[in-house]
């Protein structure tokens, strides 16, 4: 787990070293500038392009080739592992100091973390119900006094839920605009965050990287209209998805499509990744559109080697690779 943290806490600061070493100096509509940044922007121009490996805590730590480093605003994305293969996220705005954290499935962990850092909790933000996405509200709502953030679909079944939102919604973290997208399939009152400004959404157990979540509480036709919604967002969007499941996902993926070139070489580096314990996400709505089967519906070899026909649409296919994934044996 220690280091994995590194490793994410690396993949923060790359973030946010590349938003200063690029759109700070180039996009007047970054929200704030200030000396500081500057001076750290011009300093960072000397030494980027292309920048592969950081020097953190008096170590090289190599960043994933595949990560997304477009961050284009003062929020920082740092991932906490929890229980067995869950990921929650720490939000901490660099100017406010204010902090969030994403489906915290246990307290310690976020507790742990926030102490190392020195940070306190304001807001706890879930992408739906289950008991692995919110089983550290309670604990930590009354260790911070932090407020709750979910559904109003799901409002009875949110532990200690303060702000009920709606699809469309926007909400503010520290000035970060959050727009609520309703993703129901795996659970009905499954919701999606996403942050514009950072180029960055949180999809709980609807998006993971190559698959998506199991349909628990809605249809086929549901969950394809809930991806279709992420699948409209910019392609240099990060997804930070609630579980690490992609090294499974991948053998899933290439036995239907073994030939896809991309998902081979995105495949392989997963393997490596996991080889030594680092963490895959946040993977690109790029990556997974190029390999993701649930996004890939229509296509020919999944479809061949699933026995669906060229006339099911695409709910109906994606139902069909959803049983298939269920009992797939890696
Ligand atoms: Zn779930």
């Amino acid at each position: 787990m220690q280091t994995i943290s590194k490793a994410s806490s690396a993949i923060s600061f790359f973030r946010c070293s590349k938003k200063l070493g690029t759109q700070t100096c180039v996009a007047p509509c970054v929200r704030q500038l200030n000396l500081r940044k500057g001076l750290v922007c011009r300093v960072m121009k000397m030494v980027s392009s292309p920048l592969r490996t950081l020097r953190g805590a008096g170590k090289s730590i190599r960043v994933s080739k595949f990560c997304s480093v477009s961050s284009i605003s003062s929020l920082q994305i740092e991932l906490v592992p929890c229980l067995e293969d869950n990921y929650a996220y720490i939000l901490h705005d660099e100017d406010t100091g204010t902090v969030g954290v994403v489906d915290p499935s246990e307290a310690e962990p976020v507790i742990d973390f926030l102490n190392r850092s020195g940070r306190n909790l304001t807001y706890i933000l879930n992408t739906h119900h289950h008991y692995d996405h919110t089983g550290g509200n309670l604990e930590l709502k009354d260790r911070y006094g932090a407020k709750v953030i979910g559904s109003a679909v799901d409002k009875d079944r949110i532990p200690g839920i303060d702000i009920a939102l709606k699809d469309g919604d926007k909400w503010m973290f520290a000035g970060h605009e959050v727009h609520v997208m309703d993703t129901p399939g795996h659970t009905k009152g499954h919701i999606s965050l996403y942050f514009p400004g950072s180029r960055a959404i949180f999809t709980g157990d609807t998006l993971f990287s190559l698959s998506c979540g199991k349909l628990f509480e809605g249809t086929p036709k549901q969950m394809l209209a809930s991806l279709q919604k992420i699948t409209s967002l910019p392609d240099d969007t990060s997804i930070y998805c609630g579980h690490e499941y992609t090294l499974s996902n991948s053998k899933f993926a290439l036995s239907m499509e073994p030939n896809n070139e991309v998902l081979q070489s995105y495949a392989a580096h997963v393997a490596e990744l996991r080889s030594k314990k680092l963490p895959t996400i946040p993977t690109t709505l790029k990556m997974e559109k190029a390999c993701n089967p649930f996004l890939r519906s229509s296509n020919t070899d999944i479809r061949r080697a699933l026995g669906i026909s060229e006339s099911a649409d695409e709910a109906e296919a994606l139902g069909i690779i959803r049983e298939a994934k269920d009992n797939f044996k890696a």
